[in-house]
């Protein structure tokens, strides 16, 4: 095979990236512009739910290419009210905004807020978040997110998210003013590690938020749409929240996002919210497809035990040389390794074939298709092994 260079300096730097091309995917498999092939353990920073370039979405998406692309978001179109219609009839809530991207739905999400503060809470707009957040990278959702990397960006940040500890509620209430309209939160903090709120936290912030008038916002961007084994997070925990964005897994690879509200909480009013590709078919024809294959019936239990067989894994590597916890739920997980090695151990993999990320220094985060085999978990957690014994990991714990 002839192997075209490609030219890297029309791109904008905005990550350094490491120099591979990649031109093809199929499930839980890669290939670059060399022809090298890896095992994706990342999935598009758990994006791809069906792993890579599914049948399924092929199909939706050239079936609707033929029908209709964007007609605009100022007409009703069927596979946006079919997939609005499916997301109600499968959660807690009653109205869908789509959007393009995780950090869109959540900047949705904090305007309606705003807008409910406004029209019933006096113009309360504070949003209580939590240190470690991630939110995306618009203005507004990098101001909501704890990220410490983000503190000293594109000053002055927008105002009103103090920010409160995750699973401490006491922070939370300590928060709690007038002015306060919402409390947001990822119920993992995916890019901050894979870190849980506790069942009991989420309950407890339920049940305050309740006593006080708040809206309880959950950014399900990284843990919906079945990562944890559930179709949606909130639903570990028994409780409903009042907002929900959606976004990664929804598209299952393709740029679609959803803010979620109950009846109670959907107060905007025309002209408040909009965008020209917000709702379009090609892109909801795709969620519905999605849709279709994680709502079965036993896909979700699948995940389910699908990840309790990864964590296994993971543990049993941990304990051979001598790592940390294993975090998270379903198949979005972390192996803590206790040292700041997981840069050097995520360019090995990559050397060896084997994607996997390092959200923190001490930590790898595990997100690969919803449907990756059991096969594919042992070849990854075998080439892991493989990594930390030539590191010689074990031999430096204390
Ligand atoms: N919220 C959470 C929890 C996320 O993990 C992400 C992305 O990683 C976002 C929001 C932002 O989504 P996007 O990158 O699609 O804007």
């Amino acid at each position: 095979m002839t192997i075209v260079p490609h030219p890297f300096d029309a791109l904008m730097e905005i990550t350094v990236r490491p120099p591979a091309v990649f031109v093809r995917g199929d499930g839980s498999w890669l290939w670059d512009d060399a022809g090298k092939r890896y095992l994706d353990f990342i999935q598009g920073w758990a994006v791809n739910c069906l792993g890579h370039s599914p049948p399924v979405i092929a199909e939706a998406l050239n079936q609707q290419a033929k029908l209709l692309l964007t007609p605009s978001p100022a007409f009703y179109n069927a596979p946006s009210l079919e997939l609005a219609k499916a997301l109600v009839d499968h959660s807690c809530f009653d109205r869908v905004f789509f959007a393009n991207s995780g950090a869109e739905a959540n900047e949705g999400a904090i305007k309606l807020a705003r807008k409910y503060g406004a029209l019933h809470r006096d113009g309360a707009y504070q949003i209580i978040t939590f240190d470690g957040a991630f939110h995306g990278r618009t203005l507004a959702t990098m101001s909501a997110s704890g990220k410490k990397a983000f503190e000293p960006l594109f000053e002055p940040k927008v105002p009103g998210f103090p920010k409160a500890k995750l699973n401490d509620i006491a922070s939370v209430k300590a928060l709690i003013n007038d002015t306060t309209v919402a409390v947001m939160l990822e119920p993992i903090q995916g890019e901050a590690g894979v870190w849980p709120a506790t069942d009991e936290f989420l309950r407890e912030l339920r049940t305050l938020t309740a006593e006080h008038g708040l809206l309880l916002i959950f950014d399900e961007i990284q843990t919906g749409f079945g990562r944890t084994g559930k179709l949606f997070h909130y639903e570990n925990a028994g409780i409903e929240p009042d907002i929900m964005t959606l976004g990664k897994g929804i598209g299952g690879g393709v740029p679609l996002a959803a803010l979620l509200a109950t009846e109670a909480a959907s107060c905007f009013q025309p002209g408040d919210q909009g965008g020209t590709f917000n709702g379009n078919p090609l892109m909801c024809a795709v969620g519905l497809a999605v849709l279709g294959q994680i709502g079965m019936p036993h896909f979700l239990k699948s995940v389910a035990g699908t990840g309790l067989f990864l964590a296994s894994e993971l543990q049993r590597i941990s304990a051979r040389h001598g790592l940390g916890e294993v975090r998270g739920r379903g198949l979005l997980l972390a192996l803590d390794l206790k040292r700041p090695i997981a840069a050097a151990i995520v360019a090995q993999a990559m050397e060896a074939g084997l994607l996997l990320n390092a959200p923190q220094a001490d930590a790898l985060r595990f997100m690969p298709a919803l449907n990756v085999t059991r096969d594919e978990i042992i070849e990854m957690t075998d080439g892991l092994d493989a990594i930390l014994t030539k590191m010689g990991v074990a031999r430096c714990v204390a």
